[in-house]
């Protein structure tokens, strides 16, 4: 550690305290590296601080030396905007330590919860209290709720309860030059002039610090039928989701696609994992209906909707989870798959959207470029059909080596993006910008979208020192 830094940490030490700053390169290295691991940046240190105002004093702090500020939550991103760069300048400011429940009102269907607070606490907090949080994803038990809300985080609940951005009534940032903006409101209507809370959500930290949030709360689910449905065809995935809807009162909650690699990756990568069907089958939807009314008899409504979908030609093959243990393997499959890939090796991930409807003709039109392009690559296209949004990751061919197959992504990754964007889609659907898709927001945005942009983050942010070189190039970085 140099003098400058020497003295700079000992500021923010008098701040935070002398614990909450860390500076020893070995502690540095969880907080610079990405959980794919393949990039890893440089810290000139990490920041921890305990509360809104102290947030505020070292924003401040970081303004008046012209430092630039990374904040990260629970490092679970896969964008790498919660990394610094290489410079060794910037500052890391971790969210951790404010992790406390402000309130919970289940008369208001509120809660009120710091930045740094894990999804998961927060899911079992609402629970206590009888209530229910929907946003639920395979991260769950490490990313963090500010993250959650720059990333406008997606997951399984989307299909029924809407992103997170559909999820926050309020919210506290602090601002590039540190001053605290109280938005922590718990209305439901408010049309006061521009809604100022969705600059900042999905704004990955461009804008400012989300130190606190007010979320919106459920009636506490009372039953959950999951099923695995082995589909008769990809095509057919969208008929059964629709008769699923109309027989259960709309009570699909959450509606995934799997592709028989899927089954195989996890079944051969993931400890204890066992293939729940007796027959392989080329592609599976994964479904919960749920409902918050004691009595509802959704085991029936499943069991009738999966023989009329077998019937009708839609299905071919169910299995109904029989207990939670039953329920939590299913969902392991599911959840657990892109760490199935981690382990196998190599892997490049694209998460897309396109209109519904699309997500049949896009997966095979992007299975067709891909094998074209490389033949033997393991494409597995999954995730939430419900919204139109795939994860369509891809594998190596088996024996490949896997530097040379990341040396052919600037080749493969256009054939999956652009497919999807002539369909009218999103070369982003959930995952965000970051640094890692600085270059595809300038080739598929248009002009005037990146303008907009521009214009907003120089607003709030005139210096760029709130995490810049993320999710829009300003000036050289
Ligand atoms: C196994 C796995 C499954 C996943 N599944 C999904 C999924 O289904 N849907 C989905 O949307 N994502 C998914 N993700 C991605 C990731 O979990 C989400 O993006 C999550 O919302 C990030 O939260 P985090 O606390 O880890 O944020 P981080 O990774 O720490 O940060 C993400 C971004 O937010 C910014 N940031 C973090 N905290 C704050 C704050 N308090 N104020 C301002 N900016 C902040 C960072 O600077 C960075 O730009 C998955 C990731 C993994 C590893």
């Amino acid at each position: 550690m140099n003098a400058a830094t020497d003295s700079f940490a000992a500021r923010l030490a008098a701040i935070v305290g002398r614990a909450a700053v860390i500076t020893e390169r070995s502690a540095l290295d969880p907080y610079e590296t990405e959980w794919r691991g393949r990039y890893h940046g440089r810290a000139r240190l990490v920041v921890r601080p305990a509360s809104t105002e102290e947030v505020a004093a070292v924003v401040r702090l970081c303004a008046a030396e012209n430092i630039a500020i990374v904040p990260q939550g629970g490092n679970t991103g896969l964008v790498e905007g919660q990394i610094p760069d290489e410079s060794g300048e910037q500052v890391v400011l971790s969210l951790a330590r404010m992790n406390r429940i402000r309130t919970i009102d289940p008369l208001d269907f509120t809660m009120t919860v710091e930045a740094g607070c894990v999804l998961r606490t927060i899911q079992e907090k609402a629970d206590d209290a009888d209530c229910f949080f929907p946003l639920s994803l395979g991260a769950e038990g490490s990313c963090q709720i500010g993250g959650n809300i720059s990333t406008n985080a997606g997951g399984v609940g989307v299909l029924r309860y809407g992103s997170t951005r559909a999820l926050v009534l309020g919210l506290e940032v602090v601002l590039p030059d540190g001053t605290i903006w109280d938005g922590l409101k718990s209305l439901g209507k408010d049309n006061t002039g521009y809604d100022l809370r969705q600059l900042f959500i999905g704004a990955e930290g461009t804008l400012g610090i989300v130190t606190a949030a007010v979320l919106k709360l459920f009636p506490k689910r009372q039953d959950v039928q999951t099923a695995l449905v082995a589909l008769a065809d990809l095509e057919t995935a969208l008929p059964l989701l629709k008769r699923a809807r109309a027989i259960s009162s709309d009570r699909v909650s959450a509606f995934e696609l799997l592709p028989r690699m899927g089954i195989e990756f996890a079944t051969t990568y993931l400890p204890g994992v066992a293939d729940p069907m007796v027959q392989p089958h080329a592609w599976y939807a994964l479904m919960d209906l749920s409902t918050s009314r004691p009595g509802d008899s959704l085991r029936e409504t499943m069991e009738s909707l999966l023989a009329d979908a077998i019937e009708a030609g839609e299905a071919v093959d169910a299995v109904i989870s029989g207990s939670i243990e039953q329920q939590r393997a299913l969902w392991r499959i599911r959840e657990e798959l892109p760490e199935a890939m981690r382990k196998s090796g190599a892997v490049l991930h694209h998460d897309v959207s396109v209109p519904t409807s699309d997500v049949a003709t896009f997966i095979r039109r992007a299975l067709a470029a891909v094998e074209a392009a490389h033949p033997g690559a393991r494409c597995l296209p999954f995730g939430h059909l419900g919204d139109g949004n795939i994860h369509f990751s891809i594998c190596p061919p088996v024996g490949a080596d896997d530097d040379a197959f990341y040396q052919a992504e600037h080749r493969i990754t256009p054939l999956v993006f652009d497919t999807a964007v002539d369909l009218r889609g999103s070369f982003s659907a959930e995952h965000g910008i970051g640094r890692l898709k600085l270059d595809e927001l300038d080739r598929y945005k248009r002009p005037i979208d990146l303008d907009l942009m521009r214009r907003i983050k120089l607003a709030l942010d005139p210096r760029n020192l709130m995490n810049p070189g993320k999710v829009v190039r300003v000036g050289n970085r």
